[in-house]
């Protein structure tokens, strides 16, 4: 199993660590070059600042090869900055990056005082999950019946599926629960028996 994790910045390492403990093969990816020389099934796209990795997406002309792969069913696993790269509408009028996942979002969306906390509650199937949110964004509205809600935190969507898409608004990567990227390979199995 080949996973490539976007490391243009942020927290790309813990997600690699996550994924190879797991026994996958992990690729960073810094360049154009990084993602048209590998066949990947699965993708990660790490937090960070998303504006920054937007900003060398572009310059990488990493963007549209990347969009296209994800529009071609290949399952990406998307927190925190990587879930904003992927919304279609970002509230405030910021352009959206990829535009894969039909959702709006609201970046940093708790507020200074709440920049970072910890909460323990479902995730889709999975029981007691912890998540922790760093200067997190929150997702404001669905714009398919596709899009399902798999978490919420004080009414608030915190992560959403939407086909082959999972984004989250907190790092499962820093904590040391690994079900939600089991999962992800899971998805990620499924996808290459199919290709
Ligand atoms: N606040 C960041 C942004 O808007 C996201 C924070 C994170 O990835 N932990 O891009």
């Amino acid at each position: 199993m080949k996973i490539g994790v976007l490391a243009l910045q942020g927290a790309f390492y813990e997600h690699r660590k996550m994924i190879e403990q797991l026994g996958a093969e992990c690729i960073e990816i810094r360049q154009l070059s990084d993602l048209t020389s590998n066949r990947f099934d699965g993708l990660m796209l790490p937090g960070g600042e998303s504006t920054v990795q937007g900003k060398l997406l572009a310059e990488l002309g990493i963007t549209e090869p990347l969009r296209n792969l994800i529009n071609a069913g290949t399952p990406v696993l998307a927190t925190c900055a990587g879930l904003i790269l992927l919304a279609e509408e970002i509230e405030g009028g910021e352009k959206p990056y990829l535009g894969t996942l039909p959702v709006a979002v609201k970046r940093n969306a708790f507020g200074r005082q709440l920049g970072s906390f910890e909460y323990t509650g479902s995730v889709g199937d999975l029981k007691d999950f912890k998540m922790t949110f760093i200067r997190a964004p929150i997702i404001t509205a669905g714009h398919s019946d596709e899009v399902q809600t798999t978490a919420v935190f004080e009414d608030k969507i915190v992560a959403v599926k939407y086909r082959n898409q999972i984004g989250l608004a907190f790092h499962p990567e820093l904590d040391q629960d690994t079900r939600i990227h089991e999962e992800f390979l899971e998805l990620c199995k499924s996808f290459s028996l199919n290709k």
